[in-house]
């Protein structure tokens, strides 16, 4: 199995990453997930833009053109031959004796990629799946995709301990995020999603479903919306690289409107589906 090792293609089993990596000892880096379909880069550019803008965040610079990466991971998907799945990449601040300060700054980021075969949840994304409601218990800065995901980890357990395919976190009344997913809720016919902020990820499948709302005529709108308007909504969904549209019929004891994906949650996955070619 070949992977990315700072920016050059090997087999996997040469990579020594060392103890005092910065992404092993503090969480100290950034990532993206990219799907791939049918041996193509799904929204590589917007990911690719988004890994620059997080690094940029958390003043990790990426000493790569944005083009260059986007090559080498094309190749990669080439020599794994891969099909339907992901690629997983992340850079750290680099190793360095550990101290909570950032090293010099010529310490270079430790760059990895790596593809795995992930088929989309067709069962899933037909029947829907259960959410469970949980306080977002997670840091302020939720829109940079970073290697700490904690809360994220403790949240999504939470959700498989109860039978839940994901949760769906708040601060206080207002919803805010999956633990690595956007949540959107249908009310008399208009999509609502919340608007991006420091407490959300702005999800690339969240944009690209904006996108096919205001190309197709659906009606949408970004704002913030409470647990009740999430419990009374006519259809629920959340979206992710790896889950596009995933419907939501049930969140804790509460099933949603009649209990099946709703017409625009299924509007929408047919749009999706046209989009990514499948
Ligand atoms: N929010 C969080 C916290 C996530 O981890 C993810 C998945 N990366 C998303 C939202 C959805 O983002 P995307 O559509 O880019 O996968």
């Amino acid at each position: 199995e070949n992977i990315i090792f700072n920016g050059e293609i090997i087999e996997r089993s040469k990579v020594n990453i060392d103890i005092e990596d910065r992404g092993y000892q503090f969480g100290d880096g950034v990532y993206e997930v990219i799907r791939v379909y049918n041996g193509k880069l799904f929204t590589k550019e917007e990911h690719i833009n988004r890994l620059y803008e997080s690094a940029e965040k958390i003043s990790i610079q990426i000493p790569y053109e944005k083009l260059e990466l986007i090559q080498t991971l094309e190749e990669l998907v080439q020599v794994n031959q891969l099909d339907t799945g992901i690629i997983y990449l992340q850079l750290t601040r680099g190793s360095f004796p550990r101290q909570h300060g950032f090293p010099k700054s010529d310490v270079p980021p430790v760059y990895v990629a790596y593809t795995r075969e992930m088929p989309i949840p067709k069962v899933s994304m037909d029947e829907g799946v259960k959410g469970l409601l949980i306080e977002d218990i997670r840091w302020l800065r939720c829109d940079i995709k970073s290697l700490n995901l904690l809360g994220n980890i403790l949240a999504k357990q939470k959700a498989a301990e109860s039978g839940c395919f994901e949760t769906i976190q708040h601060r206080g009344e207002e919803v805010t995020e999956g633990s690595s997913s956007n949540v959107f809720i249908v009310k008399d016919n208009c999509l609502i999603t919340r608007p991006v902020s420091n407490l959300i990820l702005n999800g690339i499948t969240r944009q690209v479903i904006i996108k096919l709302c205001q190309e197709n005529g659906i009606s949408f709108k970004e704002e913030i919306f409470t647990i009740d308007d999430l419990l009374e909504a006519d259809e629920v969904f959340i979206s992710s690289t790896t889950s596009e549209v995933m419907p939501i019929i049930q969140v804790n004891e509460k099933v949603i409107s009649t209990g099946k994906p709703g017409k625009i949650t299924r509007k929408l996955q047919q749009l999706f589906q046209q989009k990514i070619g499948m």
